[in-house]
């Protein structure tokens, strides 16, 4: 860890998980000259181990791999073990064939994404910190932040007082600097809790994601480098103990019918654990000296693997607009230069947890005209080429109104 030294900097950053830290580093990478401080209280201390596969990993879409390029961290993430998928299917009912299949040739390219753990992300990120100059990296949380007219402090456990132009709160879900902020959430849960485990099946998985809509939550197969799969199966919170405490046999068997059988049988499991799953988003992003990014700002059902992804999406726009105050002499924890970053995310944030949340529920009913009308949707979207095209670049996170630091 670096001296802290001087306890002025220009951006601090609460929160060093996968989204906090990519921030840090892009903007001091782009920005010698500025001083970034990151708390974390957990800062990773080795890189994952090759032995296993940790249980939670990310879909990266091509968008993220950008931001993470930029941020100077893809190289460490690419020469360790990362997973790229080239096909997705996705399907209700017993027929994987009728569900919607897209690849990335579908538009010119050699994958939709990467499967990553985050425990890797983590690592080359907070690697890439400590290689980093200008930036200081202090493994404290935030225990109190005071807002005066030019300047923002934090209160970092064990470290003192620590000043800075803007704080970004990148410190997760249940977000303590927001709640410092006094910024309100609203939110819900699913009900369900989606279990998590590496598994391996009869019949190999040629780079392709499946993700099966069953009546009690999607179940996501995401497939690894090594053959193996990572499974993400949203259950109802009601089944969920008693599918956790099964034998490894029943349990393969129940996974294997919930697969539908698509790879054939599953045949071997490792240990499992499981997350509630629920939504939420924050009523404002920003305040004096302060903004929200990644989690702290929402929070998604995993179903569509856009959670980080969008946290990407925010650091590129802070990133952008930060960096851009900077050079036009103006401050950057100013409330104008805060309510361009508020404005560009918080409507397409928005958006897309509404999607996410409709097609959940969309997928939940069985019976009137919604089924019939799902068939269609599919239907139609297989069979017209724009319409898929459009429909994948959005998934890669290449379409849109996307930041300088989102595109390669
Ligand atoms: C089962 C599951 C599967 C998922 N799959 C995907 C996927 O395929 N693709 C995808 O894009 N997303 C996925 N997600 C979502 C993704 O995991 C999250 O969006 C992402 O981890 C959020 O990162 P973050 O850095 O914003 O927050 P976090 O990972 O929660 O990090 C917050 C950090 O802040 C720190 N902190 C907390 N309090 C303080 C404090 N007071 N001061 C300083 N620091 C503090 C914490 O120690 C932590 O390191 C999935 C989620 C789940 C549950």
């Amino acid at each position: 860890m670096k001296a802290v030294g001087r306890t002025d900097f220009d951006l601090i950053i609460a929160g060093g998980g996968m989204v906090g830290s990519a921030l840090g580093c892009l903007v001091a990478a782009q920005a010698p000259e500025i001083r970034v401080c990151v708390l974390e209280p957990r800062p990773p201390e080795s890189p994952p181990d090759d032995k296993s596969w940790a249980l939670r990993v990310s879909a990266i879409s091509r968008a993220s791999q950008a931001v993470l390029g930029h941020a100077g961290a893809w190289s460490a993430i690419a020469a360790g073990r990362i997973s790229p998928y080239r096909r997705m299917i996705v399907w209700e009912g017993d027929d994987p064939g009728r569900g919607l299949s897209f690849g990335a040739e579908d538009v010119g390219e050699s994958e939709l994404g990467h499967i990553i753990e985050n425990a890797l992300v983590q690592w080359a990120l907070a690697s890439r910190l400590e290689q980093l100059p200008n930036v200081v990296l202090i493994p404290a949380a935030v225990e109190a932040v005071g807002v005066e007219p030019a300047q923002v402090t934090v209160i970092a456990g064990g470290h003192g007082t620590i000043a800075g132009r803007l704080l970004v709160g990148a410190d997760g879900a249940g977000s303590p600097t927001r709640s410092m902020m006094g910024i309100s959430t609203r939110g819900w849960s699913y009900q369900q809790r989606a279990i998590v485990t590496t598994i391996r099946t009869e019949r190999a998985h040629k780079d392709t994601a499946f993700q099966r809509f069953l009546p009690g939550g999607p179940l996501a197969f995401l497939p690894l480098c090594d053959g193996s799969i990572s499974i993400v199966w949203s259950t109802p919170e009601q089944d969920t103990d008693a599918l956790l405490a099964l034998g490894d046999d029943a349990f393969l068997e129940a996974l294997s019918e919930a697969s539908g059988h698509v790879l054939g049988k599953v045949v071997a499991t490792a240990k499992r654990a499981a997350f509630p799953l629920g939504a939420q988003y924050a009523t404002r992003y920003t305040d004096k000296r302060f903004a929200l990014i990644g989690d702290a700002a929402h929070a998604v059902h995993p179903l569509a693997g856009q959670g980080v992804n969008l946290g990407y999406l925010d650091v590129a726009v802070m990133a952008e607009v930060f960096l851009e105050s900077l050079c036009q002499g103006q401050d950057p924890g100013d409330a104008r230069c805060l309510r361009k970053y508020e404005r560009w995310r918080k409507g397409e944030n928005l958006a897309m947890l509404a999607a996410i949340d409709g097609l959940g529920r969309a997928y939940k009913v069985g019976s009137g005209p919604l089924p019939y009308l799902r068939k269609i949707g599919v239907d139609l979207l297989g069979r017209t080429p724009l319409a898929k095209e459009l429909f994948v670049r959005r998934a890669m996170g290449l379409a849109g109104d996307l930041p300088r630091w989102a595109v390669a």
